[in-house]
């Protein structure tokens, strides 16, 4: 969601005259784009910005922002305790950027006579105005119309959806991006036609609870469709689903249209019910099975992934071991972990005070969990080797002379191919892995595009 906030951001900065530059140094307007779901991302920007004020030392002129949940969330504190921000900006706000940045840049050039001013504008109260932190809330800006500055031409992102109307008692995602608020199916199919004549051919739809979607009479599973039909699309997926939203209706799309991949990421959160309870998830795990359990009837090879947090207010250790036990049960392709991050205003922080489990004790029950996500995805890899899969060839891999890409069941590969490019679709064998990335052998060129 961040990548595609950011491509939208350099969409508006470019039709609104600036050039995007590749390094810190070169640039007038330096934005920070930031996630509010866990406290340590947020310390990491902070560092950050404080790191990019050395620029400023050097620049007096230079534009320093933080945009995203974080400047949301954060607000005008951020701008006091970092006094050499220039400008907040929440989720809402980025229609608007160009023509703040350049109002903020003629207040600056005004009030320091044409040229700078040596102390920071914040140093006195007259200057405050010289920060500006735009944090409205828009409860119909879907950023409809707007033209994404996208970084890849082979795989876009396509955001269908902002907002969240779910209530999760850890998240802070519907306190800083506001309600749920869906782009229409018209729009949306045209854009993916124009990226597919630019000759883009794997999309990814996005949204904060994707399946939730709705529009006019249109449920996701329609818009799924609609959208893995487009002449040129080859590979549909989209994140992050609610478990709730897995419906029969789009299972049988899954499995039908020959473009959805055969991969879904469905964050569980936990093993235990009485924690899914207080997470106000509004499934059991007994339900959360069933719904693998029906995915993997309808598509026997789909790859599955999920999010869990370990470490959630009165989380006991039985609790725990009982989301070692759906890890098991299940056997996910890949996992993300997360421990517990009190997020301040989320209904989570009110439970008694005696809940909150030490940092000692999280920490361990992460690395358990890591060690047996990490475990299950080894054995699941291993069992593909010589398996013969189609990868979408997507840049350059970390090892010099290597491409790397992704099967249509989401898994990383590298491999050397001459004369294969960005874009291209190939088929190789897997040959080793790393237990979550996998090397392999180029087999043979795959088809080209053929239309769906
Ligand atoms: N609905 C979003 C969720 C994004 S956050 C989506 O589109 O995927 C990704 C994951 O972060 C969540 O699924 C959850 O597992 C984790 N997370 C959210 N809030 C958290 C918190 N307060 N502490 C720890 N992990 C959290």
């Amino acid at each position: 969601m961040n990548i595609a906030d950011g491509e939208l951001m350099e969409g508006v900065l470019s039709s609104g005259g600036y050039e995007i530059v590749e390094t810190p140094e070169e640039a007038d307007v330096i934005l920070v784009n930031t996630c509010a779901i866990r406290e340590h991302a947020e310390r990491r920007v902070l560092g950050r910005v404080a790191q990019l004020n050395r620029l400023k030392k050097e620049r007096p002129g230079l534009v320093i922002g933080v945009t995203g949940c974080m400047a949301q969330r954060m607000g005008e504190s951020l701008l006091e305790r970092a006094s050499y921000v220039d400008l907040v900006m929440g989720p809402d706000g980025y229609r608007s950027l160009a023509g703040r940045l350049e109002g903020l840049t003629k207040a600056r050039a005004e009030a320091s006579g044409g040229g700078f001013a040596k102390n920071p504008p914040s140093a006195s109260p007259a200057s405050k105005r010289l920060q500006l932190a735009v944090l409205e809330l828009d409860d119909t800006e879907n950023y409809e119309g707007l033209e994404l500055r996208r970084r890849c031409g082979v795989t876009a992102w396509i955001p269908i959806q902002r907002g969240c109307d779910h209530r999760c008692t850890f998240c802070i995602v519907p306190y800083v991006r506001g309600p749920e608020k869906n782009r229409t199916p018209t729009d949306i199919v045209i854009e993916v036609r124009s990226l597919a004549e630019a000759g883009v051919t794997e999309v990814t739809l996005l949204g904060q609870t994707v399946n939730s979607y709705r529009s006019g009479g249109w449920a996701f599973p329609d818009l799924l469709r609609a959208v893995s039909k487009v002449e040129g699309i080859r590979r549909v997926r989209f994140t992050s689903p609610h478990p709730n939203d897995v419906t029969p209706a789009l299972i049988e799309v899954m499995a039908d249209e020959p473009a959805v991949c055969e991969q879904l990421h469905l964050p569980a959160q936990s093993g235990s019910n009485r924690i899914l309870k207080r997470m106000v998830r509004r499934y059991t795990v007994e339900k959360y099975l069933d719904t693998v359990e029906a995915l993997r009837r309808a598509i026997p090879d789909i790859a599955l992934s999920t999010d869990i947090i370990v470490g959630f207010p009165g989380e006991t250790e039985a609790e725990f071991q009982e989301t070692l036990e759906l890890m098991r049960a299940v056997r996910f392709d890949d996992a993300f972990t997360y421990k517990y991050s009190l997020r301040e205003g989320t209904p989570a922080t009110r439970f008694p005070a005696e809940d909150f489990l030490t940092d000692e004790v999280a920490q361990g029950r992460l690395e358990m969990l890591i060690d047996v996500a990490r475990h299950i995805q080894g054995e699941v890899n291993r069992t593909e080797l010589g398996r013969v899969e189609e990868v979408l060839i997507e840049g350059p891999a970390r090892e010099a002379g290597q491409l790397r890409g992704k099967t249509r069941r989401h898994k990383v590969v590298a491999f050397a191919a001459e004369g294969a490019r960005a874009g291209d679709y190939v088929f190789v064998e897997l040959t080793g892995t790393s237990g979550a990335t996998f090397a392999r052998r180029l087999v043979e060129a795959a088809s080209p595009v053929t239309t769906a």
